[in-house]
């Protein structure tokens, strides 16, 4: 599993997260929900060293994978990204390349080295993991691009899945599709469940109750940086919150 502990970031003097510690447990599906710009996404980026390719924020705390610190000096951060995939709200496969390099992208970025059939295989199977092979088995040879934009979601999920990560972070991975789209990427989340650790930011309350087991409200205010004000089974903080706060969010009074 996944665990942050104290977990705190600033973006120059400006503080956004505040001592988040979270547990993200094994084989289950966590979603962070909270309004807007209260560090979902910055935090979802600290948790796979994703922040460093932009501008990079200024952290405290530790993120262990497996119980290990992946900040740890000497932890190279593609391996760490390699292990800890990411899925984003506008679906961004390489639009020029096909189909089939589209999901084996990763691999190369990676630096992972397989054979031509391992890697035909991890296409296949990547692709029928994200619900997508049976729509794309005969055009795999296209471009990326020419897929409608649930589609084009479902490959970089594929994209995500071929390296064989660990965890998946998905950050409203739903929110640019379409309602038929959104339940197939769900879908595609309950068969991973299980063999994977998912981490989902979603804006969507039935989304959140639907897919994950345990869930954890942030929220941030304008003097304060972003917290978690409370985290549990999301059974629990959908019926029965501890905080008033919390029972506001869910029910959609903020
Ligand atoms: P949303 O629900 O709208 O996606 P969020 O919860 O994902 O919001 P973040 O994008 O993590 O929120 O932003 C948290 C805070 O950090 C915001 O105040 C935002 O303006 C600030 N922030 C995010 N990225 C940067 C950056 N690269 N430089 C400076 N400030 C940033
Ligand atoms: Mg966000």
């Amino acid at each position: 599993g996944l665990e942050s502990r104290d977990v705190s970031a600033w973006f120059g003097s400006h503080k956004v997260l505040e001592r988040v510690s979270l547990t993200m447990a094994a084989g289950e599906v966590t979603a962070l929900i909270g309004p807007s710009g209260c560090g979902k996404s910055t935090f979802l980026r600290i948790l796979n060293r994703m922040h460093e390719m932009v501008r990079s924020a200024q952290l405290a705390g530790e993120v262990l994978l497996d119980g290990e610190d992946i900040y740890e000096h000497g932890r190279r951060p593609a391996e760490v990204r390699r292990r800890i995939g990411m899925v984003f709200q506008r679906p961004n496969p390489f639009p020029a390349m096909s189909i089939a390099d589209n999901v084996a992208s990763g691999l190369k970025l990676a630096g992972i080295k397989v054979s031509k059939d391992y890697r035909e295989h991890l296409i296949e199977d990547s692709l029928r993991q994200a619900g997508l092979w049976n729509e794309v088995s005969s055009r795999l040879g296209t471009p990326g691009g020419s897929l409608s934009g649930g589609q084009q979601q479902r490959l970089c999920i594929a994209r995500s899945l071929a390296v064989e990560p660990d965890i998946l972070l998905m950050d409203e991975p739903c929110s640019a599709l379409d309602p038929t789209s959104t339940r197939r990427v769900e879908e595609t989340i309950a068969e991973l469940r299980g063999r994977l650790t998912i981490v989902i930011v979603t804006h969507n309350m039935q989304q959140a109750q639907r897919v994950s087991q345990s869930c954890a409200f942030f929220l941030a205010t304008h003097d304060t940086p972003g917290r978690i004000v409370e985290a549990g089974p999301t059974e629990q903080l959908f019926t029965d919150p501890a905080d008033q706060r919390t029972a506001d969010y869910v029910n959609g009074r903020f």
